[in-house]
């Protein structure tokens, strides 16, 4: 069956549901609080956004050239991050709203926000995965947050939603104190793949926030080992540096 052409319909319906999650929340600016905008174009102008010039590996400044001495010396297996805006302001408001305050109809606006970053970024996809949460950290929150930006993407792309293709096993530790080696250790097998479902496919995968890249350059791995034939990260925010 070709369930591309019932994208358009899926995606309505989809917009219809998060519609009704506004009587819950009603839509109002994550800056300013004004009423019927989740963000204003006022606040949207004044929010930090990434500079043009960064690594294609780890989105921090970077003068000239595609990817940053670190991420040359300890590549990750995926194959270009884009992060839409700082997370800071505004935009950490938004991840900390969608997260920590169950306004999940905000995931829509914010979805919205990362389209044309990704429509530009010259991917091709097959597929679209959320980074998952652990089982603790599942049942304490209630849902993924990674989800409800995910999805829409998955769905503006037309491409197949794979949520479940992906196990996270453990939290992955802040990498800055570790040795290479432990570097190393600390993102193998954080996650696992199903191969059944992301053999030869190319996959995109979606996070709200990028912080120091142990938990994307992880997921990849696992997506790799699992064959899939190439890996792209997007995420809402990007922590760190302009
Ligand atoms: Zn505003
Ligand atoms: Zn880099």
């Amino acid at each position: 069956m070709d369930t591309a052409r019932y994208y358009p319909l899926l995606e309505k319906i989809d917009q219809v549901s998060w519609q009704a999650l506004n009587w819950f929340f009603p839509t109002a600016c994550v800056g300013c609080g004004k009423e019927g905008i989740s963000f204003c174009p006022e606040c949207l102008g004044q929010a930090p956004r990434q500079s043009l010039d960064v690594c294609a590996l780890c989105g921090d400044p970077l003068p000239k050239g595609r990817v940053c001495p670190a991420c040359a010396r300890n590549k990750p297996t995926y194959r270009g991050l884009r992060a839409y805006g700082l997370y800071d302001s505004l935009f950490k408001e938004a991840v900390h709203q969608l997260k920590y305050h169950r306004n999940t109809a905000l995931g829509l606006p914010m979805s919205q926000l990362m389209w044309p970053m990704i429509d530009t970024a010259g991917w091709v996809v097959d597929a679209v995965v959320p980074i998952p949460l652990g089982a603790e950290k599942l049942r304490q929150r209630g849902y993924n947050q990674a989800h409800f930006l995910a999805r829409p993407i998955a769905l503006h792309l037309r491409k197949p939603y794979l949520p479940n293709v992906l196990i996270r096993l453990r939290e992955v530790t802040t990498q800055t104190q570790l040795t290479a080696e432990q570097r190393e250790a600390n993102v193998r097998g954080a996650f696992l793949a199903d191969p059944k479902l992301v053999l030869g496919k190319k996959i995109l995968l979606v996070d709200d926030v990028f912080t120091t890249g142990a938990t994307m350059r992880s997921a990849s791995e696992a997506l790799i080992q699992a064959g899939a034939a190439g890996v792209y990260a997007a995420t809402f925010a990007k922590a760190g540096k302009a």
